[in-house]
């Protein structure tokens, strides 16, 4: 054939009518077909992505979700729920078609309130893992204002991106737990600050983040620069889990409690308030009390509390979750072919001394190292098969280590 009749094979188009004619082995395409067939590719490719979606969503209905929660994460009942339920509906919300009449389902973002320690990032990270999806855990308390020392809140996008190893798509449907927002709450109350760059205006510069909007991410994180390439990050689809300890916000729902029991008729004080569990009365307002702006619980309507953990829940905690901190240490000396195994006295004196030392589940790994190091140093090269934990040996070991060392590696 003379070069100057080569055509698209595709489109029949001339040479000289395209910008680019590809040859393959008896056939040529031009640039455009190329543009329309990748087109094609990745149409079908987000159909077969989203019928994975619905398969998922079949797959998952909230009581499964919650039997799922339930395999890692122990108590916390009521979160489960509330969560499953959250969960579920977001990955409704993603599966809506293109909106026929007017009713847009709202993101399910939520927030969690409860002492550190009480499980709320690995609820997050639980969910990410049913979910197989990237998830960035994120601390409130670096990010500040646009232009002030400290990060900006589109550092947020950079961690989801690096954890989605920068697959654009995963992560836009990625989840992000931001630690710590209680401590970004307004510092209305103290006059030496003129200006609260790490109060009211990071919640401003979240807002946009939670809602769902468009955001140009530097891709290797830090200031925002002129010169820097961006990638453009739609956060509509990110599920935003927020956590936080709220300090003293069991006094805040008290005061509000009392206050309905006195405005309303004898009845109304008559129910019978669990003092030592606060927490489950919370309402929106609490946070606004607290010093959350309105605009951001708006944007987070999913709210829920996390229980303080107590004796049982933390001995649950040491044996019962599928990868429980005993059953790890039972694998390692497996490894070894020694059969480990732990008495109740020992397990009960490791939560005593969680308790009495305030370290909450953190420190249950911590006292168990401290407690299983010596063994795990000098039984893989004895001939020992056996190995016995009791609470004479625990307290033994114990007894050589520092409170202060046990707080800082928990
Ligand atoms: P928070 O985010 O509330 O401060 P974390 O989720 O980081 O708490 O919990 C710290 C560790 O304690 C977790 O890695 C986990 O091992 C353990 N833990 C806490 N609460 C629970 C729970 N309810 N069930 C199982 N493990 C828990």
């Amino acid at each position: 054939m003379a070069k100057e009749e080569l055509e698209c094979s595709f489109c029949g188009r001339k040479k000289p009518e395209t910008n680019l004619l590809i040859a393959g082995l008896d056939a040529h395409i031009c640039d455009r077909c190329i543009e329309q067939a990748h087109g094609i590719v990745i149409e079908e490719s987000k159909q077969s992505d989203s019928s994975d979606l619905s398969a998922e969503l079949k797959l998952r209905k909230p009581q499964q979700i919650k039997n799922f929660l339930d395999e890692y994460i122990i108590g916390q009942g009521a979160t489960k729920k509330v969560m499953s339920v959250a969960v579920y509906n977001h990955y409704k919300r993603l599966l809506q078609p293109p909106s026929k009449d007017d009713i847009e389902i709202q993101k399910s973002n939520i927030i969690m309130v409860g002492q550190t320690g009480t499980g709320k990032t690995l609820m997050a990270k639980t969910i990410a893992k049913m979910l197989n999806v990237p998830l960035a855990i994120v601390d409130a308390t670096v990010l500040t204002e646009a232009g002030y020392v400290g990060e900006d809140v589109e550092s947020i996008l950079t961690r989801l991106l690096q954890a989605a190893d920068y697959n654009l798509e995963k992560a836009e449907k990625g989840i992000v737990f931001i630690d710590e927002i209680d401590k970004i709450a307004r510092k209305s109350d103290n006059p030496s600050i003129t200006r609260d760059v790490s109060g009211e205006g990071v919640q401003q510069a979240l807002l946009k983040l939670l809602e769902g909007t468009v955001v140009n991410v530097p891709p290797k994180g830090g200031r925002k620069h002129p010169d820097q390439k961006f990638i453009e990050v739609n956060t509509e689809n990110i599920l935003f889990i927020a956590g936080g300890a709220f300090d003293g916000i069991d006094r805040v729902i008290s005061k509000r409690l009392n206050m309905q029991a006195v405005g309303y008729s004898a009845s109304m004080s008559d129910d019978v308030v669990d003092q030592e569990h606060l927490l489950q009365y919370i309402i929106p307002k609490d946070l606004k009390d607290f010093g959350l702006i309105p605009e951001i619980i708006g944007r987070l309507p999913v709210l829920t509390y996390m229980d303080p953990l107590d004796a049982d829940t933390l001995r649950a905690i040491l044996t019962e979750p599928k990868n429980a901190i005993i059953k790890q240490y039972k694998k390692l000396f497996e490894m070894d072919e020694i059969e480990f195994s732990i008495t109740d006295g020992a397990l009960g004196f490791i939560v005593g001394k969680a308790i009495e030392y305030k370290l909450g589940a953190r420190g249950l790994r911590s006292l168990c190292e401290e407690i299983l190091t010596d063994a795990m140093f000098e039984l893989p090269s004895s001939n020992e098969k056996k190995f016995n934990v009791t609470k004479a040996y625990a307290e033994e070991k114990l007894s050589k280590t520092t409170l202060k060392k046990l707080k800082a590696v928990s």
